[in-house]
């Protein structure tokens, strides 16, 4: 697994960790321009930790959808080029906010990921859609957010078995997630992010056009 342009591996007080280079964000720690990406604060990180083939190369277009207050999407801009970061909880956007000022690829937008008509108006195509939800139907989101990608664009997507069902087991529902997404996408890969979280499921997948 090769590292996109922009992030590497980085020794923090004699600890190596994925780093990229921007202001820090989420109290994490620092070497000169380095910030560390922690795996355990972040799916896209525990991805690349574990291996996956993201594809990433760096400078890539991206739609994040569940930004939150910005870990990890502060990570991705400072890597990639025009970053367009969706969260619907008004709380988060205002940290968000702050993450986005020293970083003037990264576009805040407050709209609700399973509405994209709002939103398409706003966001140019793009090669990379990250999806983070964390809510029931994120297989269905992944789906309605397809729209975005380029033919030979890439969905890196986190998914969280008890989202969808506490009560079932996670491999039964990441069976179904990934039936219900390979109506739209060709799964690609598919890897379970222990042991930064805990029954979350990693896919990378491809537009099936
Ligand atoms: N990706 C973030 C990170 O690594 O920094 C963490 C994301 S957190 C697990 C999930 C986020 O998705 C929450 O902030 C939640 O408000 C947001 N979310 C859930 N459903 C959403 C929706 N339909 N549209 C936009 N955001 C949504």
């Amino acid at each position: 697994m090769t590292l996109p342009e922009g992030v590497e591996r980085h020794g923090f007080d004699g600890e190596t960790s994925l780093a990229t280079r921007g202001e820090p964000v989420y109290g994490e720690r620092t070497d000169g321009e380095w910030r560390r990406w922690d795996p355990h604060r972040s799916k896209l990180g525990a991805m690349l930790e574990n291996g996956m083939e993201t594809g990433l190369d760096g400078g890539e277009t991206v739609l994040y959808l569940g930004a939150a207050a910005g870990t990890t999407v502060s990570h991705v801009a400072d890597f990639c080029g025009p970053t367009y970061a969706v969260e619907f909880a008004p709380r988060p956007v205002r940290e968000l906010l702050d993450a986005a000022e020293t970083r003037g690829n990264l576009f805040p937008l407050l709209k609700d990921a399973r509405k994209p008509e709002r939103y398409a108006h706003v966001v140019e195509p793009v090669d990379v859609v990250v999806q983070d939800v964390a809510t029931r139907g994120q297989a269905r989101v992944a789906a309605l957010n397809e729209r975005f990608l380029d033919d030979d664009g890439r969905l890196l997507a986190a998914v969280k078995a008890r989202s969808e069902d506490v009560t079932a087991d996670p491999d039964d529902v990441f069976d179904a997630v990934r039936e219900e997404l390979s109506a739209e996408y060709e799964l690609l890969e598919t890897t379970r992010l222990e042991p930064y979280h805990e029954d979350h499921l990693g896919v990378v997948a491809r537009p099936r056009r």
